[in-house]
């Protein structure tokens, strides 16, 4: 990510500020909507996938799990956060810890990701999740088991699933699929085999694989490309590295602007800058004054 100068035909005519065509993946590679999942799931994993998040109705009870109340202490030190740290929109009436753990009580009642049952809580486990249980963290030994093994309980997993970390889309995917596997549902859509879109034309997936960014032609000239996007031209092409390290010098080279030609000269022939540096020196500097004052990183 920065800017770049690039070596092309004195004639090259790409539009600047314009990405380089051979940098995006061309359209044809686009494929159809799978008719009979949204994102991969056969019907029943992407009803428990919704159960997960709450998006279809949920009940605690359905996972052998006790349903929060505004009681519950993880409910309750929740609510006491939310209140302390803007009174403003809660309120500071006696009441107002309270109709926050309601909410709070009601929210997390209606998904399961925080009411599992134990072999949910057993899946991820087999699956190498759920570290902050079963590990240890140092700086020295970083994650090591816990020896003897350690499996958390249900109710361990979903009080900590209530502290803001929780758990990940990743965890999500786990459990769906072993509770698919203990309840005998296919778990993944088998009319797209789970990539949730269809091929437009046999071999377009093998196709849009092996597609690699064309890079423009090769020439004489010299020009300043952006990288911030995927990269587009945003200067003229010059037929010496002088001309453009003079154009660096006005105000038509925007961002990229060098101070001095001696500068815009050191920056042309280091032929990279980033888009930014800092130093407590300079402070937020632009990358390509940055290597105009100093010359690149070798
Ligand atoms: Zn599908």
């Amino acid at each position: 990510m920065g800017r770049e100068i690039k070596r092309v035909p004195v004639d090259f005519d790409q539009p600047l500020k314009e990405v380089w065509p051979g940098y995006l993946m061309p359209d044809t590679f686009d494929e159809g909507t799978c008719p009979d999942c949204q994102s991969g799931y056969a019907p029943h994993a992407q009803y428990l996938h919704d159960l997960w998040y709450g998006y279809v109705p949920f009940d605690p009870r359905s996972t052998g799990s006790k349903p929060l109340t505004p009681k519950s202490p993880a409910v309750h030190a929740f609510a006491e956060r939310n209140v302390t740290s803007s009174p403003e929109y809660y309120g500071t009436d006696k009441t107002a810890v309270y109709r926050e753990a309601m909410r709070l009580a009601d929210l997390w009642n209606g998904s399961w990701s925080h009411h599992l049952a134990q072999e949910d809580v057993d899946a991820l486990v087999a699956e190498g999740r759920l570290m902050d249980f079963t590990h240890t963290w140092s700086r020295e030994t970083r994650w090591q088991p816990k020896d003897p093994p350690v499996t958390p309980t249900a109710a361990q997993v979903n009080e900590w699933s209530l502290s803001g970390f929780g758990h990940d889309s990743i965890n999500a995917s786990i459990v769906v699929r072993a509770r698919c596997e203990r309840e005998g549902f296919e778990a993944t859509c088998p009319t797209c085999h789970g990539h949730g879109s269809l091929e437009a034309y046999p071999g377009q997936r093998a196709e849009a694989e092996a597609w690699e960014r064309a890079e423009p032609p090769e020439g004489d000239g010299w020009q300043l490309w952006e990288t911030v996007s995927e990269g587009s031209p945003v200067s003229p092409v010059f037929p010496d590295a002088e001309g453009l390290a003079r154009w660096l010098t006005t105000d038509a080279a925007g961002l990229a602007k060098c101070s001095t030609i001696e500068g815009a000269r050191r920056f042309v022939k280091a032929g990279w800058a980033p888009s930014m540096m800092s130093s407590p020196e300079t402070g937020v500097v632009s990358g390509v004054e940055w290597v105009a004052t100093r010359g690149g990183a070798s």
